[in-house]
């Protein structure tokens, strides 16, 4: 038998899980479907927990700008996640960056972001031969456990309706205009009629538009890893990212009491690209099975001795564990190291969008969205 339902979200992301509140907001009663045990299991848990405030992107005007923006609502609406025990602190390397200490101080000034140059005892711990500048910054973390709790409250307040275990498999045309979404849960398989389906997915995305027999929109894949570190005592509190090249960022990872030391060299273990250029079905393969297949051989170690070479006391951080994820990022992000939101409404299938982030306060640029599709306030 065929469910109705005015809204499907398909993944239960933070993404899927805002938009649903914002749906349900505009008097839609949408139904989430998300294929793991639980929410925020895959992107937004496994990332570096930064909510962003401009600094991490000296290269994209546009992303620095909105994340400027949407910093101070982050942080007004997710209070109980924010932590903020911790000085941030952001450095340019001499060889090998992308930008110079005066670029990177010229472009923050021109995005309205303050730097601090850091207390002589911080930049010391710096090595001076390949280090430039260090500033001191205001850059928080976030908490993943507690935000998927909070997040999970609000629908469940709502009164959003939300099911564990459903993967969305395919969409088809109903002869009434609307569409009719296969789901297999573990009890079977369901089937819903609705004229709007979300497509959440993330590095998912184009499985649903495959299977459907839609063209894939053009993604890039990377399996990543973040190592999961104990920082020396020298080190305490203090969260580092070395900008603009093949350098490091080590930050908090609130929810294990531990901190993810990224690489630019290192965390990215290879890459993948489908649709675009390349479009056809051929070019296509389901990311996640393709995560689960891959050989997980951790290069925490690598990152440890390079970051040690700029900042020479990360050679005493203990690596616990790592952090593996499908990272997808959109190819023209390749050019800037942009992050702009993907919001796509299907030109056949009018009713399915495909919606995707490349970092968590990116929800704040789905209200327009929904407008433009006739879903305002
Ligand atoms: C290594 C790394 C570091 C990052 N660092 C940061 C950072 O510091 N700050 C920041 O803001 N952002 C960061 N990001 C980006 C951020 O994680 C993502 O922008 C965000 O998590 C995307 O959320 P989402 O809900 O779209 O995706 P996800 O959280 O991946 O949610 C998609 C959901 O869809 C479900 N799903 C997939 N297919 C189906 C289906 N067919 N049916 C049902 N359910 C399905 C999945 O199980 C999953 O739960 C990072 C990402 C990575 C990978």
């Amino acid at each position: 038998m065929t469910q109705s339902a005015d809204a499907v979200v398909v993944g239960g992301g933070f993404f899927g899980m805002y938009l649903a509140l914002l749906l349900k907001a505009r008097g839609l009663s949408p139904v989430i479907l998300e294929r793991g045990p639980d929410f925020m299991l895959r992107a937004s848990y496994h990332n570096q927990a930064r909510v962003h405030n401009g600094y991490h992107y000296p290269r994209s005007l546009m992303t620095a700008v909105r994340s400027r923006v949407n910093f101070p609502h982050f942080l007004q609406d997710f209070p109980e996640s924010i932590v903020e025990d911790f000085d941030k602190y952001y450095a340019v390397g001499r060889v090998l960056g992308k930008v110079t200490a005066d670029q990177f101080e010229t472009f923050m000034a021109r995005v309205g972001a303050p730097l601090q140059p850091a207390p002589e005892r911080v930049s010391r711990l710096f090595s001076s031969p390949l280090i430039e500048k260090v500033w001191k910054v205001r850059e928080v973390a976030f908490d993943a456990g507690k935000l998927r709790l909070t997040m999970r409250k609000r629908l469940e307040e709502a009164g959003v309706e939300f099911y564990f275990e459903a993967d969305a498999r395919c969409l088809t045309h109903r002869a009434d205009g609307a569409m009719e979404l296969a789901v297999e849960t573990n009890g079977g398989r369901r089937l819903y009629g609705t004229p709007w389906v979300f497509n959440c997915t993330y590095s998912g995305l184009n499985r649903l538009r495959y299977h459907s027999g839609l063209p894939l929109l053009p993604l890039k894949h990377e399996l990543t890893e973040m190592a999961l570190v104990q920082p020396p005592q020298e080190l305490q509190n203090l969260a580092v990212t070395v900008m603009c090249g093949p350098f490091f960022s080590l930050m908090p990872f609130p929810d294990r009491g531990l901190w993810t030391l990224s690489h630019v060299r290192y965390t990215p273990h290879h890459a993948w690209k489908e649709g675009g250029s390349q479009s056809g079905t051929e070019a296509w393969q389901d990311a996640y099975e393709h995560f689960d297949r891959a050989v997980k051989s951790t290069d925490g170690p690598l990152m440890i001795r390079d970051a040690a070479r700029y900042l020479p006391a990360m050679s005493k951080c203990r690596q616990e564990g790592s952090l593996w994820e499908v990272k997808t990022v959109l190819p023209q992000s390749e050019l800037d190291d942009g992050r702009p939101i993907l919001f796509h409404r299907d030109p056949e299938m009018r009713g399915l969008v495909s919606l995707m982030g490349g970092k968590l306060d990116n929800i704040y640029d789905i209200p327009q969205e929904l407008a433009a599709l006739g879903l305002g306030m």
